[in-house]
């Protein structure tokens, strides 16, 4: 309790500004539900000074949370870190203006072509938007794998699955083809989005489809954690009931050869699935629901459990393989997440135990997928160990960076281990101090000569992450030497890490890049030449420029390392 008070004091009293501040830091804002009690008795407090026993009285209730978000042991700790490395990337993407609009009605064509907004958030409950993140759009088919998990929770596996295929389609989203035992493929294609719809219209017989559409409706609302309002746009569904001469003609479809479900009448059916596309929210509304899928189906703000584990690992297959619309493939390859696009810009993405985002940019590539948001998608997944199949990189997937609380520990433990090895003479940990040793005194002589903080750096660099102590003067003598050896040592050192690279894991090639870095900025910049020897480094590493980039951003933010 003395150690939480002393985070947010100051001259023995604490105030309701300093509380809320520091759990805006680690990214958890006053509606999170597991604070509810002290966010309540702190408005009640208004300004008041807060004392030590005040303090005790204010978050005794909920003391795990709030110790959990003072001591930065959500599951991403460094919050601040992990949104300016988002910013980045949405500041990356922003300037694409290619694709389109889609244009089939006219709400979705006439949309403001440069809305551009990402929001995240994670299973803890830590949240983060960067630009339009606000304007409700049609969530369009973003609704497609939900309806299917709200068919799972009311009519079963067993019946949802006799009508509705769960294999990828390899087809245009709103073909007439059907699986041979004549199943739509999967619930993401209209055929099975449209059968969906009729599965949940033909469980609520003496509903109208507007009402069953409120219905799910109230499952997005769970879902999104009720942080805003679900809508329905009147406009969309006018429009979208004026054009959807294919989706009457899959209908009739489906009737003629499966048969609906109990019968459903082909309209309602139809009207359901429309409705659904009709939903509408926003960006930071769907991250919301995201992490909620993300979560296992509890969604992070309120507790509540909206759908079964079961239910949630099912939609997040179905999304993986057929999410994309015809791009899944490809999708899955490059980013390897669950994601589900609709032609208004939407994308939901879900990063299993981790976090769930959404990202929302009107333009589409030929596939119909928001331009912008693929590229965000893809540009997070080469920095960060999200692609599903990170995890089995055995520690080499190329020094992405993983903000995971557990992570975070485990580098500890790979230093301290490694300290502990190079203490009593293991031969690799020997290479990783020799390999240290070498980055740094070829990146300290680069430009030719040798200089006092620079060897400091190096004497503190190898002393805190290796333990090895070496005094500035003896660093002087061996950079010496190797300066008078002459010929390009940074090209040799490049050479080197490259043979090397192959061997070394992902927690070592981190470590010889913060060592290069450390003493490329030791006169506390980092210049354009500076720069660029880095980017060789990363380069021989195997390393991703944007990881680089990111590290770079940090120092320059005054972050310790
Ligand atoms: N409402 C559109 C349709 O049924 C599909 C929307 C989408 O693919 O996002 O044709």
């Amino acid at each position: 309790m003395t150690q939480l008070f002393d985070a947010v004091a100051q001259g023995g009293v604490t105030s309701r500004q300093a509380i809320l501040a520091r759990m805006a830091e680690a990214g958890i804002g006053p509606d999170d539900h597991r604070i509810a009690g002290t966010c309540r008795k702190l408005d009640a407090l208004g300004d008041a000074a807060i004392d030590r026993a005040g303090f005790a009285e204010l978050i005794g209730d909920e003391l795990l949370t709030v110790s959990r978000i003072f001591r930065r042991q959500l599951i991403i700790p460094d919050w601040q870190d992990f949104c300016h490395a988002i910013r980045g990337i949405y500041d990356e993407v922003a300037p694409d203006r290619s694709g389109a609009n889609a244009d089939y009605i006219p709400i979705l064509r006439d949309a403001d072509p440069e809305k551009w907004g990402v929001s995240i958030c994670s299973i803890d409950g830590q949240r983060f938007s960067c630009g339009d993140v606000d304007i409700y759009h049609s969530i369009q088919s973003v609704s497609k794998p939900l309806t299917y998990s709200f068919a799972l929770l009311r009519e079963g596996e067993e019946f949802t699955s006799r009508f509705v295929g769960t294999e990828p389609s390899g087809r245009p989203f709103n073909a007439l083809d059907l699986l041979p035992d004549m199943r739509p493929f999967n619930p993401c294609v209209n055929a099975g989005a449209i059968m969906t719809a009729g599965i949940v219209a033909s469980g609520s017989p003496e509903k109208s489809a507007r009402e069953v559409t409120y219905d799910i409706m109230a499952m997005w609302s769970g879902l999104s954690g009720g942080i805003a309002e679900v809508r329905f746009s009147e406009e969309t569904m006018l429009s979208e009931r004026s054009t959807a001469h294919n989706n009457y003609a899959i209908s009739y479809l489906l009737q003629g050869r499966k048969g609906l479900p109990r019968d459903v009448d082909l309209h309602k059916m139809l009207e359901v699935y429309l409705s659904c596309c009709s939903i509408e929210m926003t960006c930071e509304m769907l991250s919301v629901a995201a992490a909620t899928l993300a979560n296992g189906g509890v969604c992070p703000l309120t507790g509540e459990q909206v759908l079964p584990t079961e239910l949630v690992k099912k939609t997040l297959a179905v999304m993986q393989f057929a999410g994309m619309y015809d791009n899944a493939g490809v999708f899955t390859l490059q980013v390897g997440l669950p994601a589900k696009s609709g032609v208004a810009g939407a994308i939901l993405v879900v990063v299993p135990n981790l976090m769930g985002f959404a990202t929302f940019s009107p333009r589409l590539d030929s596939y119909g997928n928001s331009v912008r948001g693929v590229a965000f998608c893809r540009k997070l997944v080469e920095r960060f160990t999200f692609h599903v199949y990170d995890s089995l990189s055995g520690g080499r997937t190329g020094c992405k960076l993983d903000p995971r609380e557990s992570q975070h520990n485990r580098k500890q433990r790979d230093l301290s281990d490694l300290k502990w090895a190079l203490a009593h003479g293991d031969r690799s940990a020997r290479k990783v101090h020799d390999l240290l040793l070498e980055t740094m005194i070829d990146i300290c002589i680069a430009d030719g000569d040798v200089e006092d903080d620079e060897l400091d750096i190096i004497a503190n660099t190898l002393d805190t992450i290796i333990g090895s102590r070496i005094a500035p003067a003896q660093l002087r003598v061996l950079s010496e030497a190797r300066l008078a050896q002459g010929s390009a040592p940074f090209d040799g050192l490049l050479a080197l890490l490259g043979r090397e690279c192959p061997t070394l894991d992902d927690n070592v090639r981190g470590l010889l890049l913060e060592a290069a870095f450390r003493v490329s900025c030791a006169d506390g910049e980092i210049e354009p030449e500076e720069y660029a020897r880095l980017a060789g480094i990363a380069g021989a590493l195997g390393v991703h420029k944007g990881i680089l980039d990111i590290q770079v951003d940090r120092f320059r933010r005054g972050a310790t390392l």
